[in-house]
């Protein structure tokens, strides 16, 4: 196909999108409103039905697959070339509480100042519908698609995504493909449209300490019963240092190193020091961090240990003179290539018998290993390319990013590259009150993903 030709065709493809958007929005609102919240099992059978039935209608082949937890959708549909994409995205939510701080109600998407508010609107169903509309006009120009289509759409990916890498362990030949396009994607506070080359991994622990069958009066036992707070409190600050080094023995054994192509891909970004201040109300950095290169590197190439939460003993109004007999944490850990949950397990577990703290035990609440594709990989070059003519600029790739996902399992089980691209912005919300998305956004999206597949095709 001649270069004019092509052109011709995104002409058209991209008349289509301008034209039905509102109707593509008017579909992603009947989405958003089926409650699908996993954490809580609300809604989740109906919203798989209809995202099945948005998929069949589209003349994909659509298979249900229960799991132990949240039925995953497996979807397929032939394309000109034999070339395979393998779309991943999810329809459950994160919860919506608290309500209060919610502008309009979460499952009754609104749409105010070119923005569409709703739970789950971003994370996931609006990158979800966004490459169905672009299906829609890639079918409404031409008979077949560009290349095949595979779609797994997961239920529980806001609580670990707990069964898809068995999942894709049983199913690995129906998933077999070329490459991956992830859940998400965004740009940054500048639109600059960034591609994820590695998601960082999680292990995240609960610790408990018990050290009464009761709580006591703090006059009684204060100076002969053992403090569950205080057991906690030392415990926990025996994990990482002030210097913000992790002290578990073991730990950084496996850290990979950022590479020199890895620093020079991080050189070429934006520098977000004064964002970060600006948005967070931050006013220093840990370890002297100021800026730059430096503070990127450690952003997302620096395994981190860090309480989410801390509960013991009385935290109501005024005073209560209590000594407490439990005291709990949630700590969670981001890992980097190639640390991996079950070692630190083992060496937490370790640690904590080596420095007197065999009783508090500690429930894992999740596990995902890091995984990274080559920043250099052709197809995340391709899916940077095709990027350009819809934002002006190709997609900057960036090495890895802080957050985390079950990438690991399409990287190794699938043995697929991953690329991240997506409507999101930074002040999407996701998981917070007033989740919302960027209909500019949601459009780009569509006309990349458009652009995506057909390249995609060509080049194989
Ligand atoms: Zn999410």
């Amino acid at each position: 196909m001649s270069a004019r030709a092509r052109t011709a065709d995104f002409a058209a493809v991209d008349r289509f999108l301008d034209r039905r958007l509102e109707a593509s929005l008017a579909e992603l609102s009947r989405l958003v409103a089926q409650p699908s919240v996993a954490a809580q099992g609300r809604g989740m059978e109906a919203c798989a039905a209809q995202v099945a039935e948005m998929l069949r209608a589209r003349g994909f082949a659509v298979e249900t697959i229960p799991t132990p937890g949240h039925p995953v959708l497996l979807a397929e549909r032939a394309g000109e070339s034999e070339r395979t994409l393998l779309i991943y995205n999810h329809y459950d939510v994160q919860p919506a509480e608290p309500l209060e701080l919610w502008t309009s109600p979460p499952f009754e998407p609104a749409l105010r100042d070119g923005r569409l508010y709703g739970r789950g609107v971003s994370d996931d169903k609006g990158h979800l519908m966004a490459r169905l509309f672009a299906i829609d006009a890639l079918l409404d120009a031409r008979s077949a698609l560009p290349c095949r289509v595979k779609f797994v759409i997961e239920g529980e990916e806001e609580i670990g995504s707990v069964h898809l890498p068995e999942f894709l362990v049983r199913h690995r030949e129906r998933l077999a493909a070329d490459a991956c396009l992830w859940e998400f994607g965004y740009v940054d506070h500048r639109d600059m449209p960034l591609l994820h080359a590695g998601l960082r991994g999680i292990f995240y622990v609960e610790l408990t300490v018990e050290t009464a069958k009761r709580d006591a009066h703090s006059g009684l036992g204060g100076s002969i019963f053992p403090n569950a707070a205080w057991r906690l409190a030392w415990a926990l600050s025996t994990l990482k240092g002030r210097d913000e080094r992790i002290l578990i023995p073991g730990f950084y054994d496996a850290v990979q190193p950022p590479s020199a192509r890895d620093r020079e891909r991080i050189a070429a970004l934006a520098e977000v020091a004064d964002e970060y201040r600006a948005r967070y109300g931050v006013t220093s950095f840990l370890r002297g961090l100021t800026g730059g290169v430096e503070l990127r590197i450690a952003e997302v190439f620096e395994p981190t240990c860090t309480i989410c939460g801390l509960t013991a003993g009385y935290q109501g109004q005024g005073s209560k003179t209590v000594l407490p007999a439990r005291a709990s944490a949630k700590v969670d850990f981001r890992l980097v290539p190639d640390q991996n949950p079950e070692a630190v397990a083992r060496q937490l577990r370790a640690h904590l018998d080596a420095q007197g703290f065999d009783d508090v035990r500690f429930e894992v609440l999740g596990k995902e290993p890091p995984g990274r594709t080559d920043p250099d990989h052709p197809f995340l070059e391709l899916v940077s390319e095709t990027a350009a003519p819809v934002y002006g600029m190709p997609m900057a790739i960036l090495p890895m990013t802080g957050g985390s996902g079950p990438n690991h399992a399409f990287l190794h089980t699938l043995g697929v590259p991953v690329a991240t691209a997506g409507l999101g912005y930074p002040d999407s919300r996701v998981h917070a009150p007033d989740e919302n998305l960027r209909v500019d956004l949601y459009l780009k999206h569509a006309k990349h993903v458009a652009r995506l597949l057909v390249a995609f095709g060509e080049r194989g």
